[in-house]
């Protein structure tokens, strides 16, 4: 444990989806804001090993790092806040925590003890709290404790942050407890009930937390922070109102307000080393709330009646729209609605389509389409992996003649398969972990529309996916107009596809959605928003 860095626990209470991850993000940001580096890590109570075997209904979207983890969306926050990559050890979940145990366990190193929760479990949580502060890199590291205080499953997570506190010593770590005051309506009151049980659960466990963090939909009274600071023993300062704010951008300023930054300073006798800059942030929110003009983006794909399967999409448009001073007004369009009859008066409205990631064969027939209209009415396009899967599909069959091309992911006897499996993926039965992921190369030609939108030739961009583009038909493919712009230097695989004769349609094996940050939108999102834009100028 390096000794120098202090470490701050943010846990939950009352109710899940408070938002622990933008309180955490908020708090980083407005530390970095001072000058000190700040790392974010997610602790995630259930047994899988990492979410990327999860269904994005179940837990939205999977969220990969540079070095290829699949992670928990949260992660997203943490580096679209910080600007900063976070890794495979930034997300922790209790099924990684008892697979790593066991498996010491099945090598011996253990020395014949019986292997338990306490302490064989709870030293392995405990190591990973301090495995990114080790090497003296942060000076601070903050860590979320997923789920809320009093499940069982996160009992291990508590009990270990107890020993943590009492193993770093006073003034090195702090406790953070977020939760929910409710308003009843009825008796026009704030009640803080529920926060004083859920103090009560985390000191029965042997922690007192050291700020109360309380969402809120109306301000809370001086006498309501009296209450709960002299019930939950937290000092009055630290009882810090978090009120629902209108864009998750607007939490690091609100909390700057509060205070939270100088109280967690002051706890942790940390010395700022300058005075705090958030004037980027400022000019982002600026541009963010005050747009001049707007565009209407569809994002077709098949989990849109859970929005946060898309987060990292999502938030992307709002940088790339803040970039341009544009209101993207983003439509969530089901594929499986979409058909040949009914594509353009669904479509008709929208200055650009984007098709989502996705796996399977549901929903394809109306993916296909929207890249047809897409393509055909010269309205941008950007496809995301399986979108780009398909505009690829979609050309082979409308403008090759392939009438059968597919890719093997959706008909493994395809006669013309122009998206196939890596020779090295052929042999895989696991499913975890077992993807094309994490950041790879990239080299761009030059003259095309990406080289035009990342201003270079040499790029590095995250994946995560098992098929590629086949290069047996490229030559096909690039004399008829749609060319490969982006390629693997290592290995020629085909990253990006263009159409030289339409306005903006490009396709991207990788996804760009996981760089972009408030500080640096991603260069094809702005593109794209521009061209929408043009679009929209053109049709008036
Ligand atoms: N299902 C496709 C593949 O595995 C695309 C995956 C994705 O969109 N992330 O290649």
């Amino acid at each position: 444990m390096a000794s120098s860095t202090k470490y701050i626990f943010i846990t939950g209470g009352v109710a899940s989806s408070l938002g622990k991850g933008i309180i955490g993000a908020s708090l980083a940001k407005l530390l970095q804001s001072r000058g000190f580096s700040v790392t974010i890590q997610k602790f995630d109570p259930y047994l899988n090993i990492d979410p990327g075997t999860l269904n994005p209904y179940e837990h939205g979207e999977c969220y990969v790092t540079e070095d290829g983890a699949e992670t928990d969306l949260d992660l997203g926050h943490y580096e679209r806040f910080l600007n900063t990559p976070t890794s495979q050890s930034n997300n922790i979940t209790t099924g990684r925590i008892y697979n790593n145990v066991i498996t010491k366990e099945r090598k011996g190193e253990y020395l014949g003890k019986t292997v338990q929760v306490i302490p064989h479990i709870t030293d392995e949580i405990k190591a990973n709290f301090f495995k990114l502060g080790e090497d003296g890199k942060y000076d601070v590291v903050i860590t979320e404790i997923g789920g809320c205080v009093g499940d069982i499953e996160s009992l291990p997570f508590i009990e270990a942050v107890r020993q943590a506190k009492w193993d770093i010593g006073a003034h090195n770590s702090l406790v953070i407890h977020l939760t929910l005051i409710p308003y009843l309506s009825a008796a026009k009151e704030l009640k803080t009930k529920p926060t004083q049980h859920s103090v009560k659960q985390l000191l029965e466990a042997g922690i007192q937390p050291d700020i109360l963090v309380c969402r809120t939909e109306h301000h809370l009274p001086l006498e309501v922070k009296k209450k709960l600071a002299l019930f939950c023993n937290v000092q009055l300062n630290c009882v810090i109102e978090s009120m629902d704010a209108e864009s998750i951008y607007d939490v690091p300023l609100m909390m700057k307000k509060e205070k939270l930054d100088e109280r967690v300073i002051t706890k942790l006798k940390l010395t700022p080393k300058n005075p705090s800059e958030l004037d980027h942030w400022k000019e982002f929110l600026g541009r963010l709330k005050n747009p001049t003009q707007e565009v209407n983006i569809g994002l077709i794909g098949k989990y849109v009646s859970l929005p946060d399967a898309y987060k990292s999409i999502i938030e992307a448009f709002i940088h790339a729209g803040a970039a341009m001073e544009c209101k993207v007004h983003l439509k969530l369009i089901s594929s499986e609605e979409l058909n040949r009859d009914n594509i353009k008066d669904k479509l008709k409205e929208l200055h650009g389509v984007l098709v989502a990631p996705g796996f399977g064969e549901r929903g394809l027939e109306g993916k296909l389409e929207a890249v047809r209209y897409a393509r055909t009415h010269k309205v941008p396009f950007l496809g995301v992996c399986l979108g780009m899967q398909v505009a690829v599909i979609e050309f082979a069959k409308n403008v090759l003649g392939l009438k059968d091309a597919n890719s093997t992911e959706m008909n493994p006897d395809t006669v013309d398969p122009v998206i196939a499996l890596m020779e090295e993926q052929k042999n895989i039965d696991q499913m975890g972990g077992t993807m094309r992921l994490g950041s790879y190369p990239c080299e761009l030609i030059k003259g095309t529309k990406s080289s035009a939108a990342y201003g270079k030739t040499k790029i590095h961009e995250r994946h995560r996916h098992r098929y590629e583009f086949n290069n047996k038909y490229l030559q096909q493919f690039e004399k008829n107009g749609m060319i490969a712009s982006g390629l693997n230097p290592d290995t020629g695989l085909v990253e990006i596809v263009e159409i030289k004769d339409h306005p903006w349609f490009v396709g991207t094996q990788f996804h760009p959605e996981y760089k972009s940050t408030v500080l640096s939108p991603h260069p094809l999102f702005v593109r794209f928003i521009k061209a929408a834009i043009e679009n929209k100028i053109n049709q008036n």
